[in-house]
C-alpha cells in the first residue's frame, strides 16, 4: 500500500531532477555562445573604428574562451592581423578561413583580396636577412655575440675536468684469470688505478669550444619585434606578444558553422 503511494512521487522526483539538470546544461552552453557573439560584435566594431589592437585582444579572448568560434571569425582576425603587420599570423588565419569555408564563406571575395595584399609583405619577409620566417626581428645572440661558436662548459665531463675510466669501469682495478683459472686483480693500466682520467675533450680545462647552445649555433635569437627589413632597427619592449597565437591555438579551434 505504501509503495503504491511512494512510486508516483519517486517519478516526479526524477522528472524534477532531469529538468533541473537539463536546465543547468543549457545554462552552461548558451551564455558561452552568447558571450562569443557579443565579443564578435565588439571586435568588428573595434575594426570599423580602426582600433585594431583592441580588436586583436578581443579575438584572442574568443580563442582562449575555448568556445566554438564563428566561422567568419578567422577572416576578421586575418584582416586585423594584416593591419597590425603580423603578416604571417594573418596569412595563417586567412588560410584557415579559406580551408574551412571555401568559396561559400560570406567573405570569400574579401578573403581572396586579402590574400593578394599579403603577397608583397610575405615576399619581403622571405627576402630579408634580418628577420625570421615569420617577420620577427632576429637579435644577435648574447652568449656568442653572433659568433655561433663559443667556449662553454664541457659536456663530456659536465665541466668536472675528469671522466670515469671505461676500461675498469671507474674501479681502478681489472681482473684477469691466470693459467690455473683463478681470478687475479691488477691495477688498471689505463688510469693507473685511479679509476678516473683527465677529460679527453677539454683536457681538464672544463671548457670546450663548439656550437653555441643558447642559439643552437645560429648566432641569433628570436624576438617579438616585427622586423622593418632594414639594417638598423631600434628594439623596444612590446607590451603584448602574440607571435605564436596560430601555432598554439589554431589547431584546437572548434569552428561553429551554425551561429
Ligand atoms: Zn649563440
Ligand atoms: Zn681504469
Ligand atoms: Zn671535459
Ligand atoms: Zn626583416
Amino acid at each position: 500500500m505504501m509503495d503504491c503511494l511512494i512510486r508516483p512521487f519517486r517519478y516526479l522526483f526524477f522528472l524534477m531532477l532531469i529538468m533541473v539538470y537539463g536546465e543547468t546544461l543549457q545554462a552552461q552552453v548558451s551564455p558561452n555562445l552568447g558571450n562569443t557573439s557579443r565579443l564578435m560584435t565588439q571586435a568588428t566594431t573595434a575594426m570599423e573604428e580602426g582600433e585594431f589592437e583592441k580588436a586583436n585582444a578581443i579575438f584572442h579572448q574568443i580563442i582562449q574562451s575555448n568556445a566554438p568560434i564563428p566561422s567568419e571569425m578567422p577572416y576578421f582576425f586575418a584582416e586585423t592581423l594584416y593591419e597590425l603587420k603580423q603578416y604571417d599570423n594573418s596569412s595563417n588565419f586567412l588560410g584557415k578561413y579559406l580551408d574551412l569555408n571555401g568559396f561559400k564563406g560570406q567573405h570569400y571575395k574579401e578573403a581572396k583580396a586579402l590574400e593578394r595584399k599579403l603577397e608583397e609583405p610575405l615576399k619581403e619577409i622571405s627576402a630579408c636577412q634580418f628577420c625570421d620566417k615569420k617577420g620577427y626581428r632576429l637579435l644577435t645572440c648574447t652568449t656568442c655575440s653572433g659568433e655561433k661558436q663559443v667556449e662553454q662548459d664541457c659536456t663530456l665531463c659536465k665541466a668536472q675536468g675528469i671522466v670515469g675510466c671505461s676500461r675498469c669501469a671507474g674501479q681502478g682495478i681489472v681482473t684477469k684469470k691466470n693459467v690455473f683459472n683463478i681470478l687475479e686483480y691488477y691495477d688498471c693500466e689505463r688510469c693507473s688505478g685511479a679509476g678516473r682520467l683527465t677529460c679527453p675533450r677539454c683536457e681538464g680545462t672544463h671548457l670546450e669550444y663548439g656550437e653555441c647552445r643558447t642559439c643552437a649555433g645560429t648566432g641569433h635569437l628570436e624576438s617579438e619585434e616585427l622586423c622593418n627589413h632594414q639594417e638598423s632597427q631600434s628594439i623596444g619592449i612590446r607590451r603584448t606578444s602574440f607571435r605564436n597565437v596560430f601555432g598554439n591555438n589554431m589547431s584546437h579551434l572548434k569552428i561553429n558553422h551554425h551561429p
